[in-house]
């Protein structure tokens, strides 16, 4: 498990439950979201309604689940969680919908990941709050209707352009979630390093919020890591220094690059003077596989606008010479 990933490791998501915004008002950032979904759930309140269904889309650690969490605290609800890979037969969704209350969430993480026969079931359930279950095999089977109690669906994806039309029309509200900014990560720092009763100052945090990569998740196993150094080599207290010293130590620079971006970029640049170059050629010049450098590194570098993916292959951008302080060979065009 990469220290810079944005998936959640199995250990960490003990850790993350004590530090989740039990809130929308705790909830830090992403304010369009969170100002439309603060309507959505007031009126269906106010109407003593259960709240429409809500789509949740973007990358790993930006607070989907935490979302979810709230919805059902805000409308007083209990929460069940479950996800797509998990939901492989129609009969396991149909067990999972006959035993909710009403009112209920129902989370639903990797949505675009379930199973054809569950997602035509789950059309159903969503718009009617009933589902057919399939009794027996063949010309024998039979459909028995089943009633469900209103529940809300809340479905979380990386995409929503990965569903297929009519599940995403059958929600009532899509919030796309946004990468966070510099400062709200650094809410996000300052807020769980109370929780976990850490000393940081102001520095300290802009310092780690710069290496997050836009993601709470991040930001908050930065913390950790930085809170351990501050532990055993000062007295405790994370200042920029620390921070910083810290980040080195597990290679983490300054702007979030660990060491298998960095050997990317520097092959890139170094080896093939900032390419086009193949994504194989770079792949074996790293001495890892193609799949780790095409799905593990390059998305962030792309993202970073260090890399560029072209039909030639991978070209370093001027932004990548110069984070290395290396200087681009003349008549390159790069
Ligand atoms: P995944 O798709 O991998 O399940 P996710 O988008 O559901 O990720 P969460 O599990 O909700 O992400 O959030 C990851 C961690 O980041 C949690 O510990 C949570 O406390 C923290 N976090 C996320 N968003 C926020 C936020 N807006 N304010 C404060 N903390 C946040």
């Amino acid at each position: 498990d990469r220290l810079l990933g944005a998936e959640a490791d199995g250990e960490e998501q003990a850790i993350e439950a004590a530090l989740r915004p039990k809130d929308l008002g705790e909830f830090v950032g992403q304010e369009r979201v969170r100002e439309q979904l603060d309507l959505v759930l007031r009126a269906a309140r106010q109407r003593g309604a259960t709240a429409d269904h809500v789509l949740l889309s973007g990358a790993p650690g930006l607070g989907k689940t935490t979302l979810s969490m709230i919805i059902a605290a805000e409308m007083g609800a209990p929460i069940r969680i479950t996800s797509g890979p998990a939901i492989q037969h129609a009969g396991d969704l149909a067990a999972i919908l006959s035993s909710l209350t009403e009112g209920e969430v129902l989370f639903l993480d990797e949505i675009h990941r379930m199973s054809r026969p569950a997602e035509e079931m789950l059309y159903m359930a969503m718009e009617d709050f009933r589902v057919d279950v399939i009794v027996g095999k063949g010309p024998g089977a039979t459909a028995i209707p089943l009633e469900l109690p209103p529940f809300t669906l809340v479905g979380a994806t990386t995409r929503a352009g990965l569903l297929p039309p009519p599940l995403r029309d059958r929600f009532g509200f899509t919030g796309h979630m946004e990468f966070y900014g510099a400062p709200e990560l650094e809410r996000v720092i300052h807020r769980s390093a109370r929780l976990l009763d850490v000393e940081i100052d102001a520095e300290g945090a802009i310092e780690i919020a710069g290496r997050s990569r836009g993601t709470p998740r991040i930001a908050n196993r930065l913390l950790r890591r930085v809170r351990d150094y501050a532990q055993v080599k000062a007295d405790g207290v994370i200042t920029q220094e620390i921070a910083s010293r810290a980040l080195a130590v597990y290679d983490v620079d300054g702007r979030g690059l660990d060491r298998l971006d960095r050997a990317v970029l520097t092959a890139l640049l170094k080896l093939f003077g900032g390419g086009p170059v193949g994504l194989s050629t770079l792949a074996v010049a790293v001495g890892e596989e193609r799949e780790t450098v095409e799905e593990v590194a390059e998305p962030f570098l792309v993202r970073e606008g260090l890399l560029a993916r072209t039909p030639r292959g991978r070209v370093g951008t001027p932004a990548a010479w110069a984070h290395l302080g290396l200087t681009p060979p003349q008549g390159t065009g790069s």
